[in-house]
């Protein structure tokens, strides 16, 4: 059985209490490694390794962080393929998905910020000819990052780059649901040059290792991405410690379809944007909200797309829906989807586990399921799903459209379509979203910060933004 090890102060090492936690292959059901059940001691020494790195490691020039970042980068490009299969046994993904989007993803955050940290800039002042006011950033100190499984070294590497880029220290904690990569990744940093103690890796149960590292006071931010009522708890305990928090939270997105887009572009970004990594990408769009005057057709289309979607063994390179994460999600989805049929909504495809033949026959597959006939209001549309499953309803005019795209608690992002420019501009300003596509789903440019509205976070991450959240800013003010 594989064994992953935690990464404290440049070595990998057992968690001190002995104990390990079972990872599981979502898409045969199988135990096939076992991580850490991380504990205080394990945050103790890593905390203690951060703070012996910090001095050393924040006063290095930006150009030798950067330079070991892009080193760690080239390393992950040199050890793709073994971070792709992880990816993919980890997660129950595509193989083809993880070698094509997450791991290259990860090489380029790295890379990102690698040059980020050599373009940082402050800002000046001057007050006429009295005073100039000039900001001096510095390092926080050690910082806490804290991800989730869905994209899982992608959205970690997304955090720990600007942190370290930025001169902090980290405590990096990576989902117990998929700690594999993570722990790959690790074991690439000394031949990086990473110095030891200014990266290091917990593994183990979020409500355990994660609420320690979130409370522990030698720990002077978070940066958090999940659930929205992990952010809560999260927020909530540190309160009273005025940490610094980044929380990148849940969603319940909207593709809104009017009359005059572009169908076939459109049909297929609503696709993407509903089953991509079987719904399991917080920016997926759950409801699917199409102009009356064309829904019975674009519905139909949409169905019959979602039904050629072929479900099955995430190895094979002609799987498009691979596996949920895990038997727990599973549940989860599977009991939305009772809820949803509770509620009065009809299926049109879809609504059932798949059991594939051979060695994913106890895996965890659920047929990508459209269900039609619910309003707005009803659980099923107000509440995160997160898996392979989308709710489709007809809208009368933007008007409609907006109310009904904003009708949620959450505000992450939205995707429209349509060919009518003015229309494009007036809705994406119209919408309680973070970030609107217009004609498209899940572009990215990095520079551009993304966050959620409402309760699907607080700060915003990308760009020069995060390493602005992974200083403190100083400013001086000079009398002339
Ligand atoms: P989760 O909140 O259960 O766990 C996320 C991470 O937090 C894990 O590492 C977990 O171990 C840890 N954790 C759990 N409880 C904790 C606590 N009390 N204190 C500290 N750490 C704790 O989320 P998940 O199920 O892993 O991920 C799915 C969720 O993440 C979805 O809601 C999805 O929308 C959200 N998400 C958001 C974004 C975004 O950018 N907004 C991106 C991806 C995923």
């Amino acid at each position: 059985m594989e064994k992953i090890y935690n990464y404290i102060d440049g070595r990998t090492v057992a968690p001190v209490n002995g104990n390990e936690l079972d990872n599981v292959d979502p898409a045969t059901g199988a135990v096939y490694s076992q991580l850490p059940d991380s504990d205080a001691e394990d945050l103790a020494m890593a905390v203690a390794a951060a703070e012996s790195a910090r001095e050393n490691w924040a006063q290095a020039p930006a150009e030798e962080r950067a330079r070991i970042l892009n080193r760690l980068a080239d390393l992950v490009d040199d050890n793709a393929d073994d971070l792709a299969l992880a990816e993919c046994v980890d997660t129950g993904k595509p193989l083809h998905v993880a070698a094509r989007l997450d791991i290259p993803r990860v090489a380029a955050n790295l890379r990102f910020y690698a040059s980020a940290a050599t373009q940082f800039f402050s800002e000046s002042h001057a007050m006429g000819t009295s005073a100039i006011n000039y900001t001096l950033r510095e390092p926080l100190g050690t910082v806490g990052c804290i991800s989730p499984w869905n994209l899982p070294l992608y959205l970690l590497t997304w955090k720990i780059a600007p942190a370290l880029a930025a001169g902090n220290c980290v405590i990096a904690k990576p989902s117990e649901v998929t700690p594999m990569t993570a722990y790959l990744f690790s074991r690439l940093l000394n031949q990086a040059g990473v110095p030891k103690g200014v990266l290091n890796v917990l593994h183990g149960r979020g409500n355990r290792i994660g609420r320690l590292i979130v409370d522990h006071p030698g720990i002077s931010a978070i940066s958090f991405t999940g659930g929205t009522a992990t952010g809560a708890d999260i927020a909530a305990r540190t309160a009273g410690m005025f940490k610094k928090l980044s929380l990148e939270l849940g969603g319940k997105n909207p593709t809104i379809v009017f009359a005059d887009a572009d169908q076939e572009k459109a049909l297929d970004g609503a696709l993407r944007a509903a089953f991509s990594n079987q719904g399991q990408i917080c920016l997926c769009g759950s409801r699917l909200l199409v102009e009356r005057s064309i829904y019975e057709d674009f519905r139909d289309r949409f169905v019959e797309r979602a039904r050629a979607l072929i479900v099955g063994d995430p190895l094979e390179p002609g799987t498009d829906q691979g596996a949920v994460v895990s038997a727990a999600h599973f549940d989860k989805v599977m009991a939305a989807i009772g809820r949803a049929r509770n509620e009065g909504g009809q299926t049109l495809c879809g609504g059932e586990s798949v059991k594939p033949e051979g060695r994913c026959a106890n895996g965890w597959f659920i047929r990508p399921t459209v269900i039609e006939g619910l309003d707005a209001s009803c659980k099923t549309n107000q509440e995160e799903i997160f898996g392979p499953v989308v709710s489709i309803m007809p809208f009368d005019d933007e008007d409609d459209a907006v109310a009904a795209a904003n009708s949620t608690r959450y505000g992450l992002a939205a995707s429209l379509w349509s060919q009518d420019v003015s229309r494009c501009h007036r809705v994406a300003a119209a919408l309680q979203s973070g970030l609107v596509w217009v004609n498209c789903w899940m572009l990215r440019d990095l520079r551009t910060p993304m966050g959620g509205f409402k309760h699907s976070g607080v700060g915003r991450e990308g760009g020069f933004e995060t390493l602005r959240f992974f200083t403190e800013a100083k400013n001086v003010c000079i009398s002339i």
